[in-house]
């Protein structure tokens, strides 16, 4: 027998209406109704059981390197990888968005932000599985040039909702330090003015809109998280201090060396 709630409003006990709504989190949310007045008798949350559980690597260290295009992302991964293996760290370095099926589709058609934010997120969740959650399994140090905080502020820039771009990544391991290459956009496009034709991703007011996400994400994330930089700053300065951070981690987290 189906329990039977008291309905305040038509002041009888009913056999009460039930509704499923499936969120964006992937939880269930289950509102029991009057079937007489539609009244709302109860509201129950419903946790389902994740699927993909294999996110949850708690070892290694997985760096990534944010900021918008010309702020030094592939220079710092580089210099980074560079002295890390000078130290006989091991370490495997990747670059967001990862298949060329994924940036075939981002770069060389118009599609809506929602379906961006589909694909980066399909894109990261099979560099995840395919390399750096077995990287930080083999307790390895992952330096990824962007990570999902790009999602955030990009697809966001361009209209997608920030609940719906962390639903769709809630699959994915979050990075444990993020290195946030701030400085001026006109200084970053003075730097990549020689590359070909801008991407779509590349005009002034948008970057300037993207610049301002970031730095507004690294102030509402964990601190110890996210580091913001003076990407203004001589190459090696930075090179420095990401480097100073980084080791100061492994060796907290006893990450061996070969
Ligand atoms: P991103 O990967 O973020 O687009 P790059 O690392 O490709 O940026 O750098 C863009 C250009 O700026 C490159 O020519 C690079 O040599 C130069 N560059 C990078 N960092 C600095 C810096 N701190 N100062 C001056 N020039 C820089």
């Amino acid at each position: 027998m189906r329990r039977r709630y008291f309905c305040p409003v038509c002041r009888v006990e009913v056999t009460p209406q039930t509704i499923k709504t499936y969120a964006f989190d992937g939880s269930v949310i289950e509102g029991v109704y009057c079937p007489v007045c539609g009244s709302i008798l109860e509201a129950r949350r419903k946790v389902v059981d994740e699927p993909f559980r294999d996110y949850r690597v708690e070892k290694g260290l997985y760096v990534a390197f944010e900021g918008i295009d010309g702020s030094g992302k592939t220079t710092q991964v580089e210099k980074l990888v560079e002295r890390l293996e000078a130290m006989n760290v091991d370490v495997v370095s990747v670059r967001e968005p990862w298949l060329d099926a994924s940036k075939e589709i981002l770069y060389n058609y118009r599609i809506d932000p929602d379906a961006e934010v589909y694909i980066f997120a399909a894109d990261r969740i099979i560099l995840q599985r395919e390399i750096v959650l077995p990287a930080l399994r083999g307790d390895k140090v992952v330096v990824s040039d962007r990570s999902f905080y790009a999602s955030l502020a990009y697809q966001s820039s361009l209209g997608a909702s920030q609940e719906f771009i962390w639903a769709a990544n809630r699959w994915i391991k979050l990075p444990d330090i993020v290195f946030l290459l701030d400085l001026p956009v006109e200084k970053a496009l003075e730097r990549i003015k020689g590359r070909e034709a801008l991407t779509k991703y590349e005009r002034i007011e948008f970057l300037e809109h993207v610049r301002r996400k970031f730095l507004k994400i690294a102030s509402e994330v964990n601190e110890s998280r996210f580091i913001v930089i003076d990407a203004t700053r001589d190459i090696e300065k930075i090179a420095e201090e990401v480097f100073n951070h980084v080791i100061k981690e492994i060796e907290a987290r006893g990450i061996k060396r070969r």
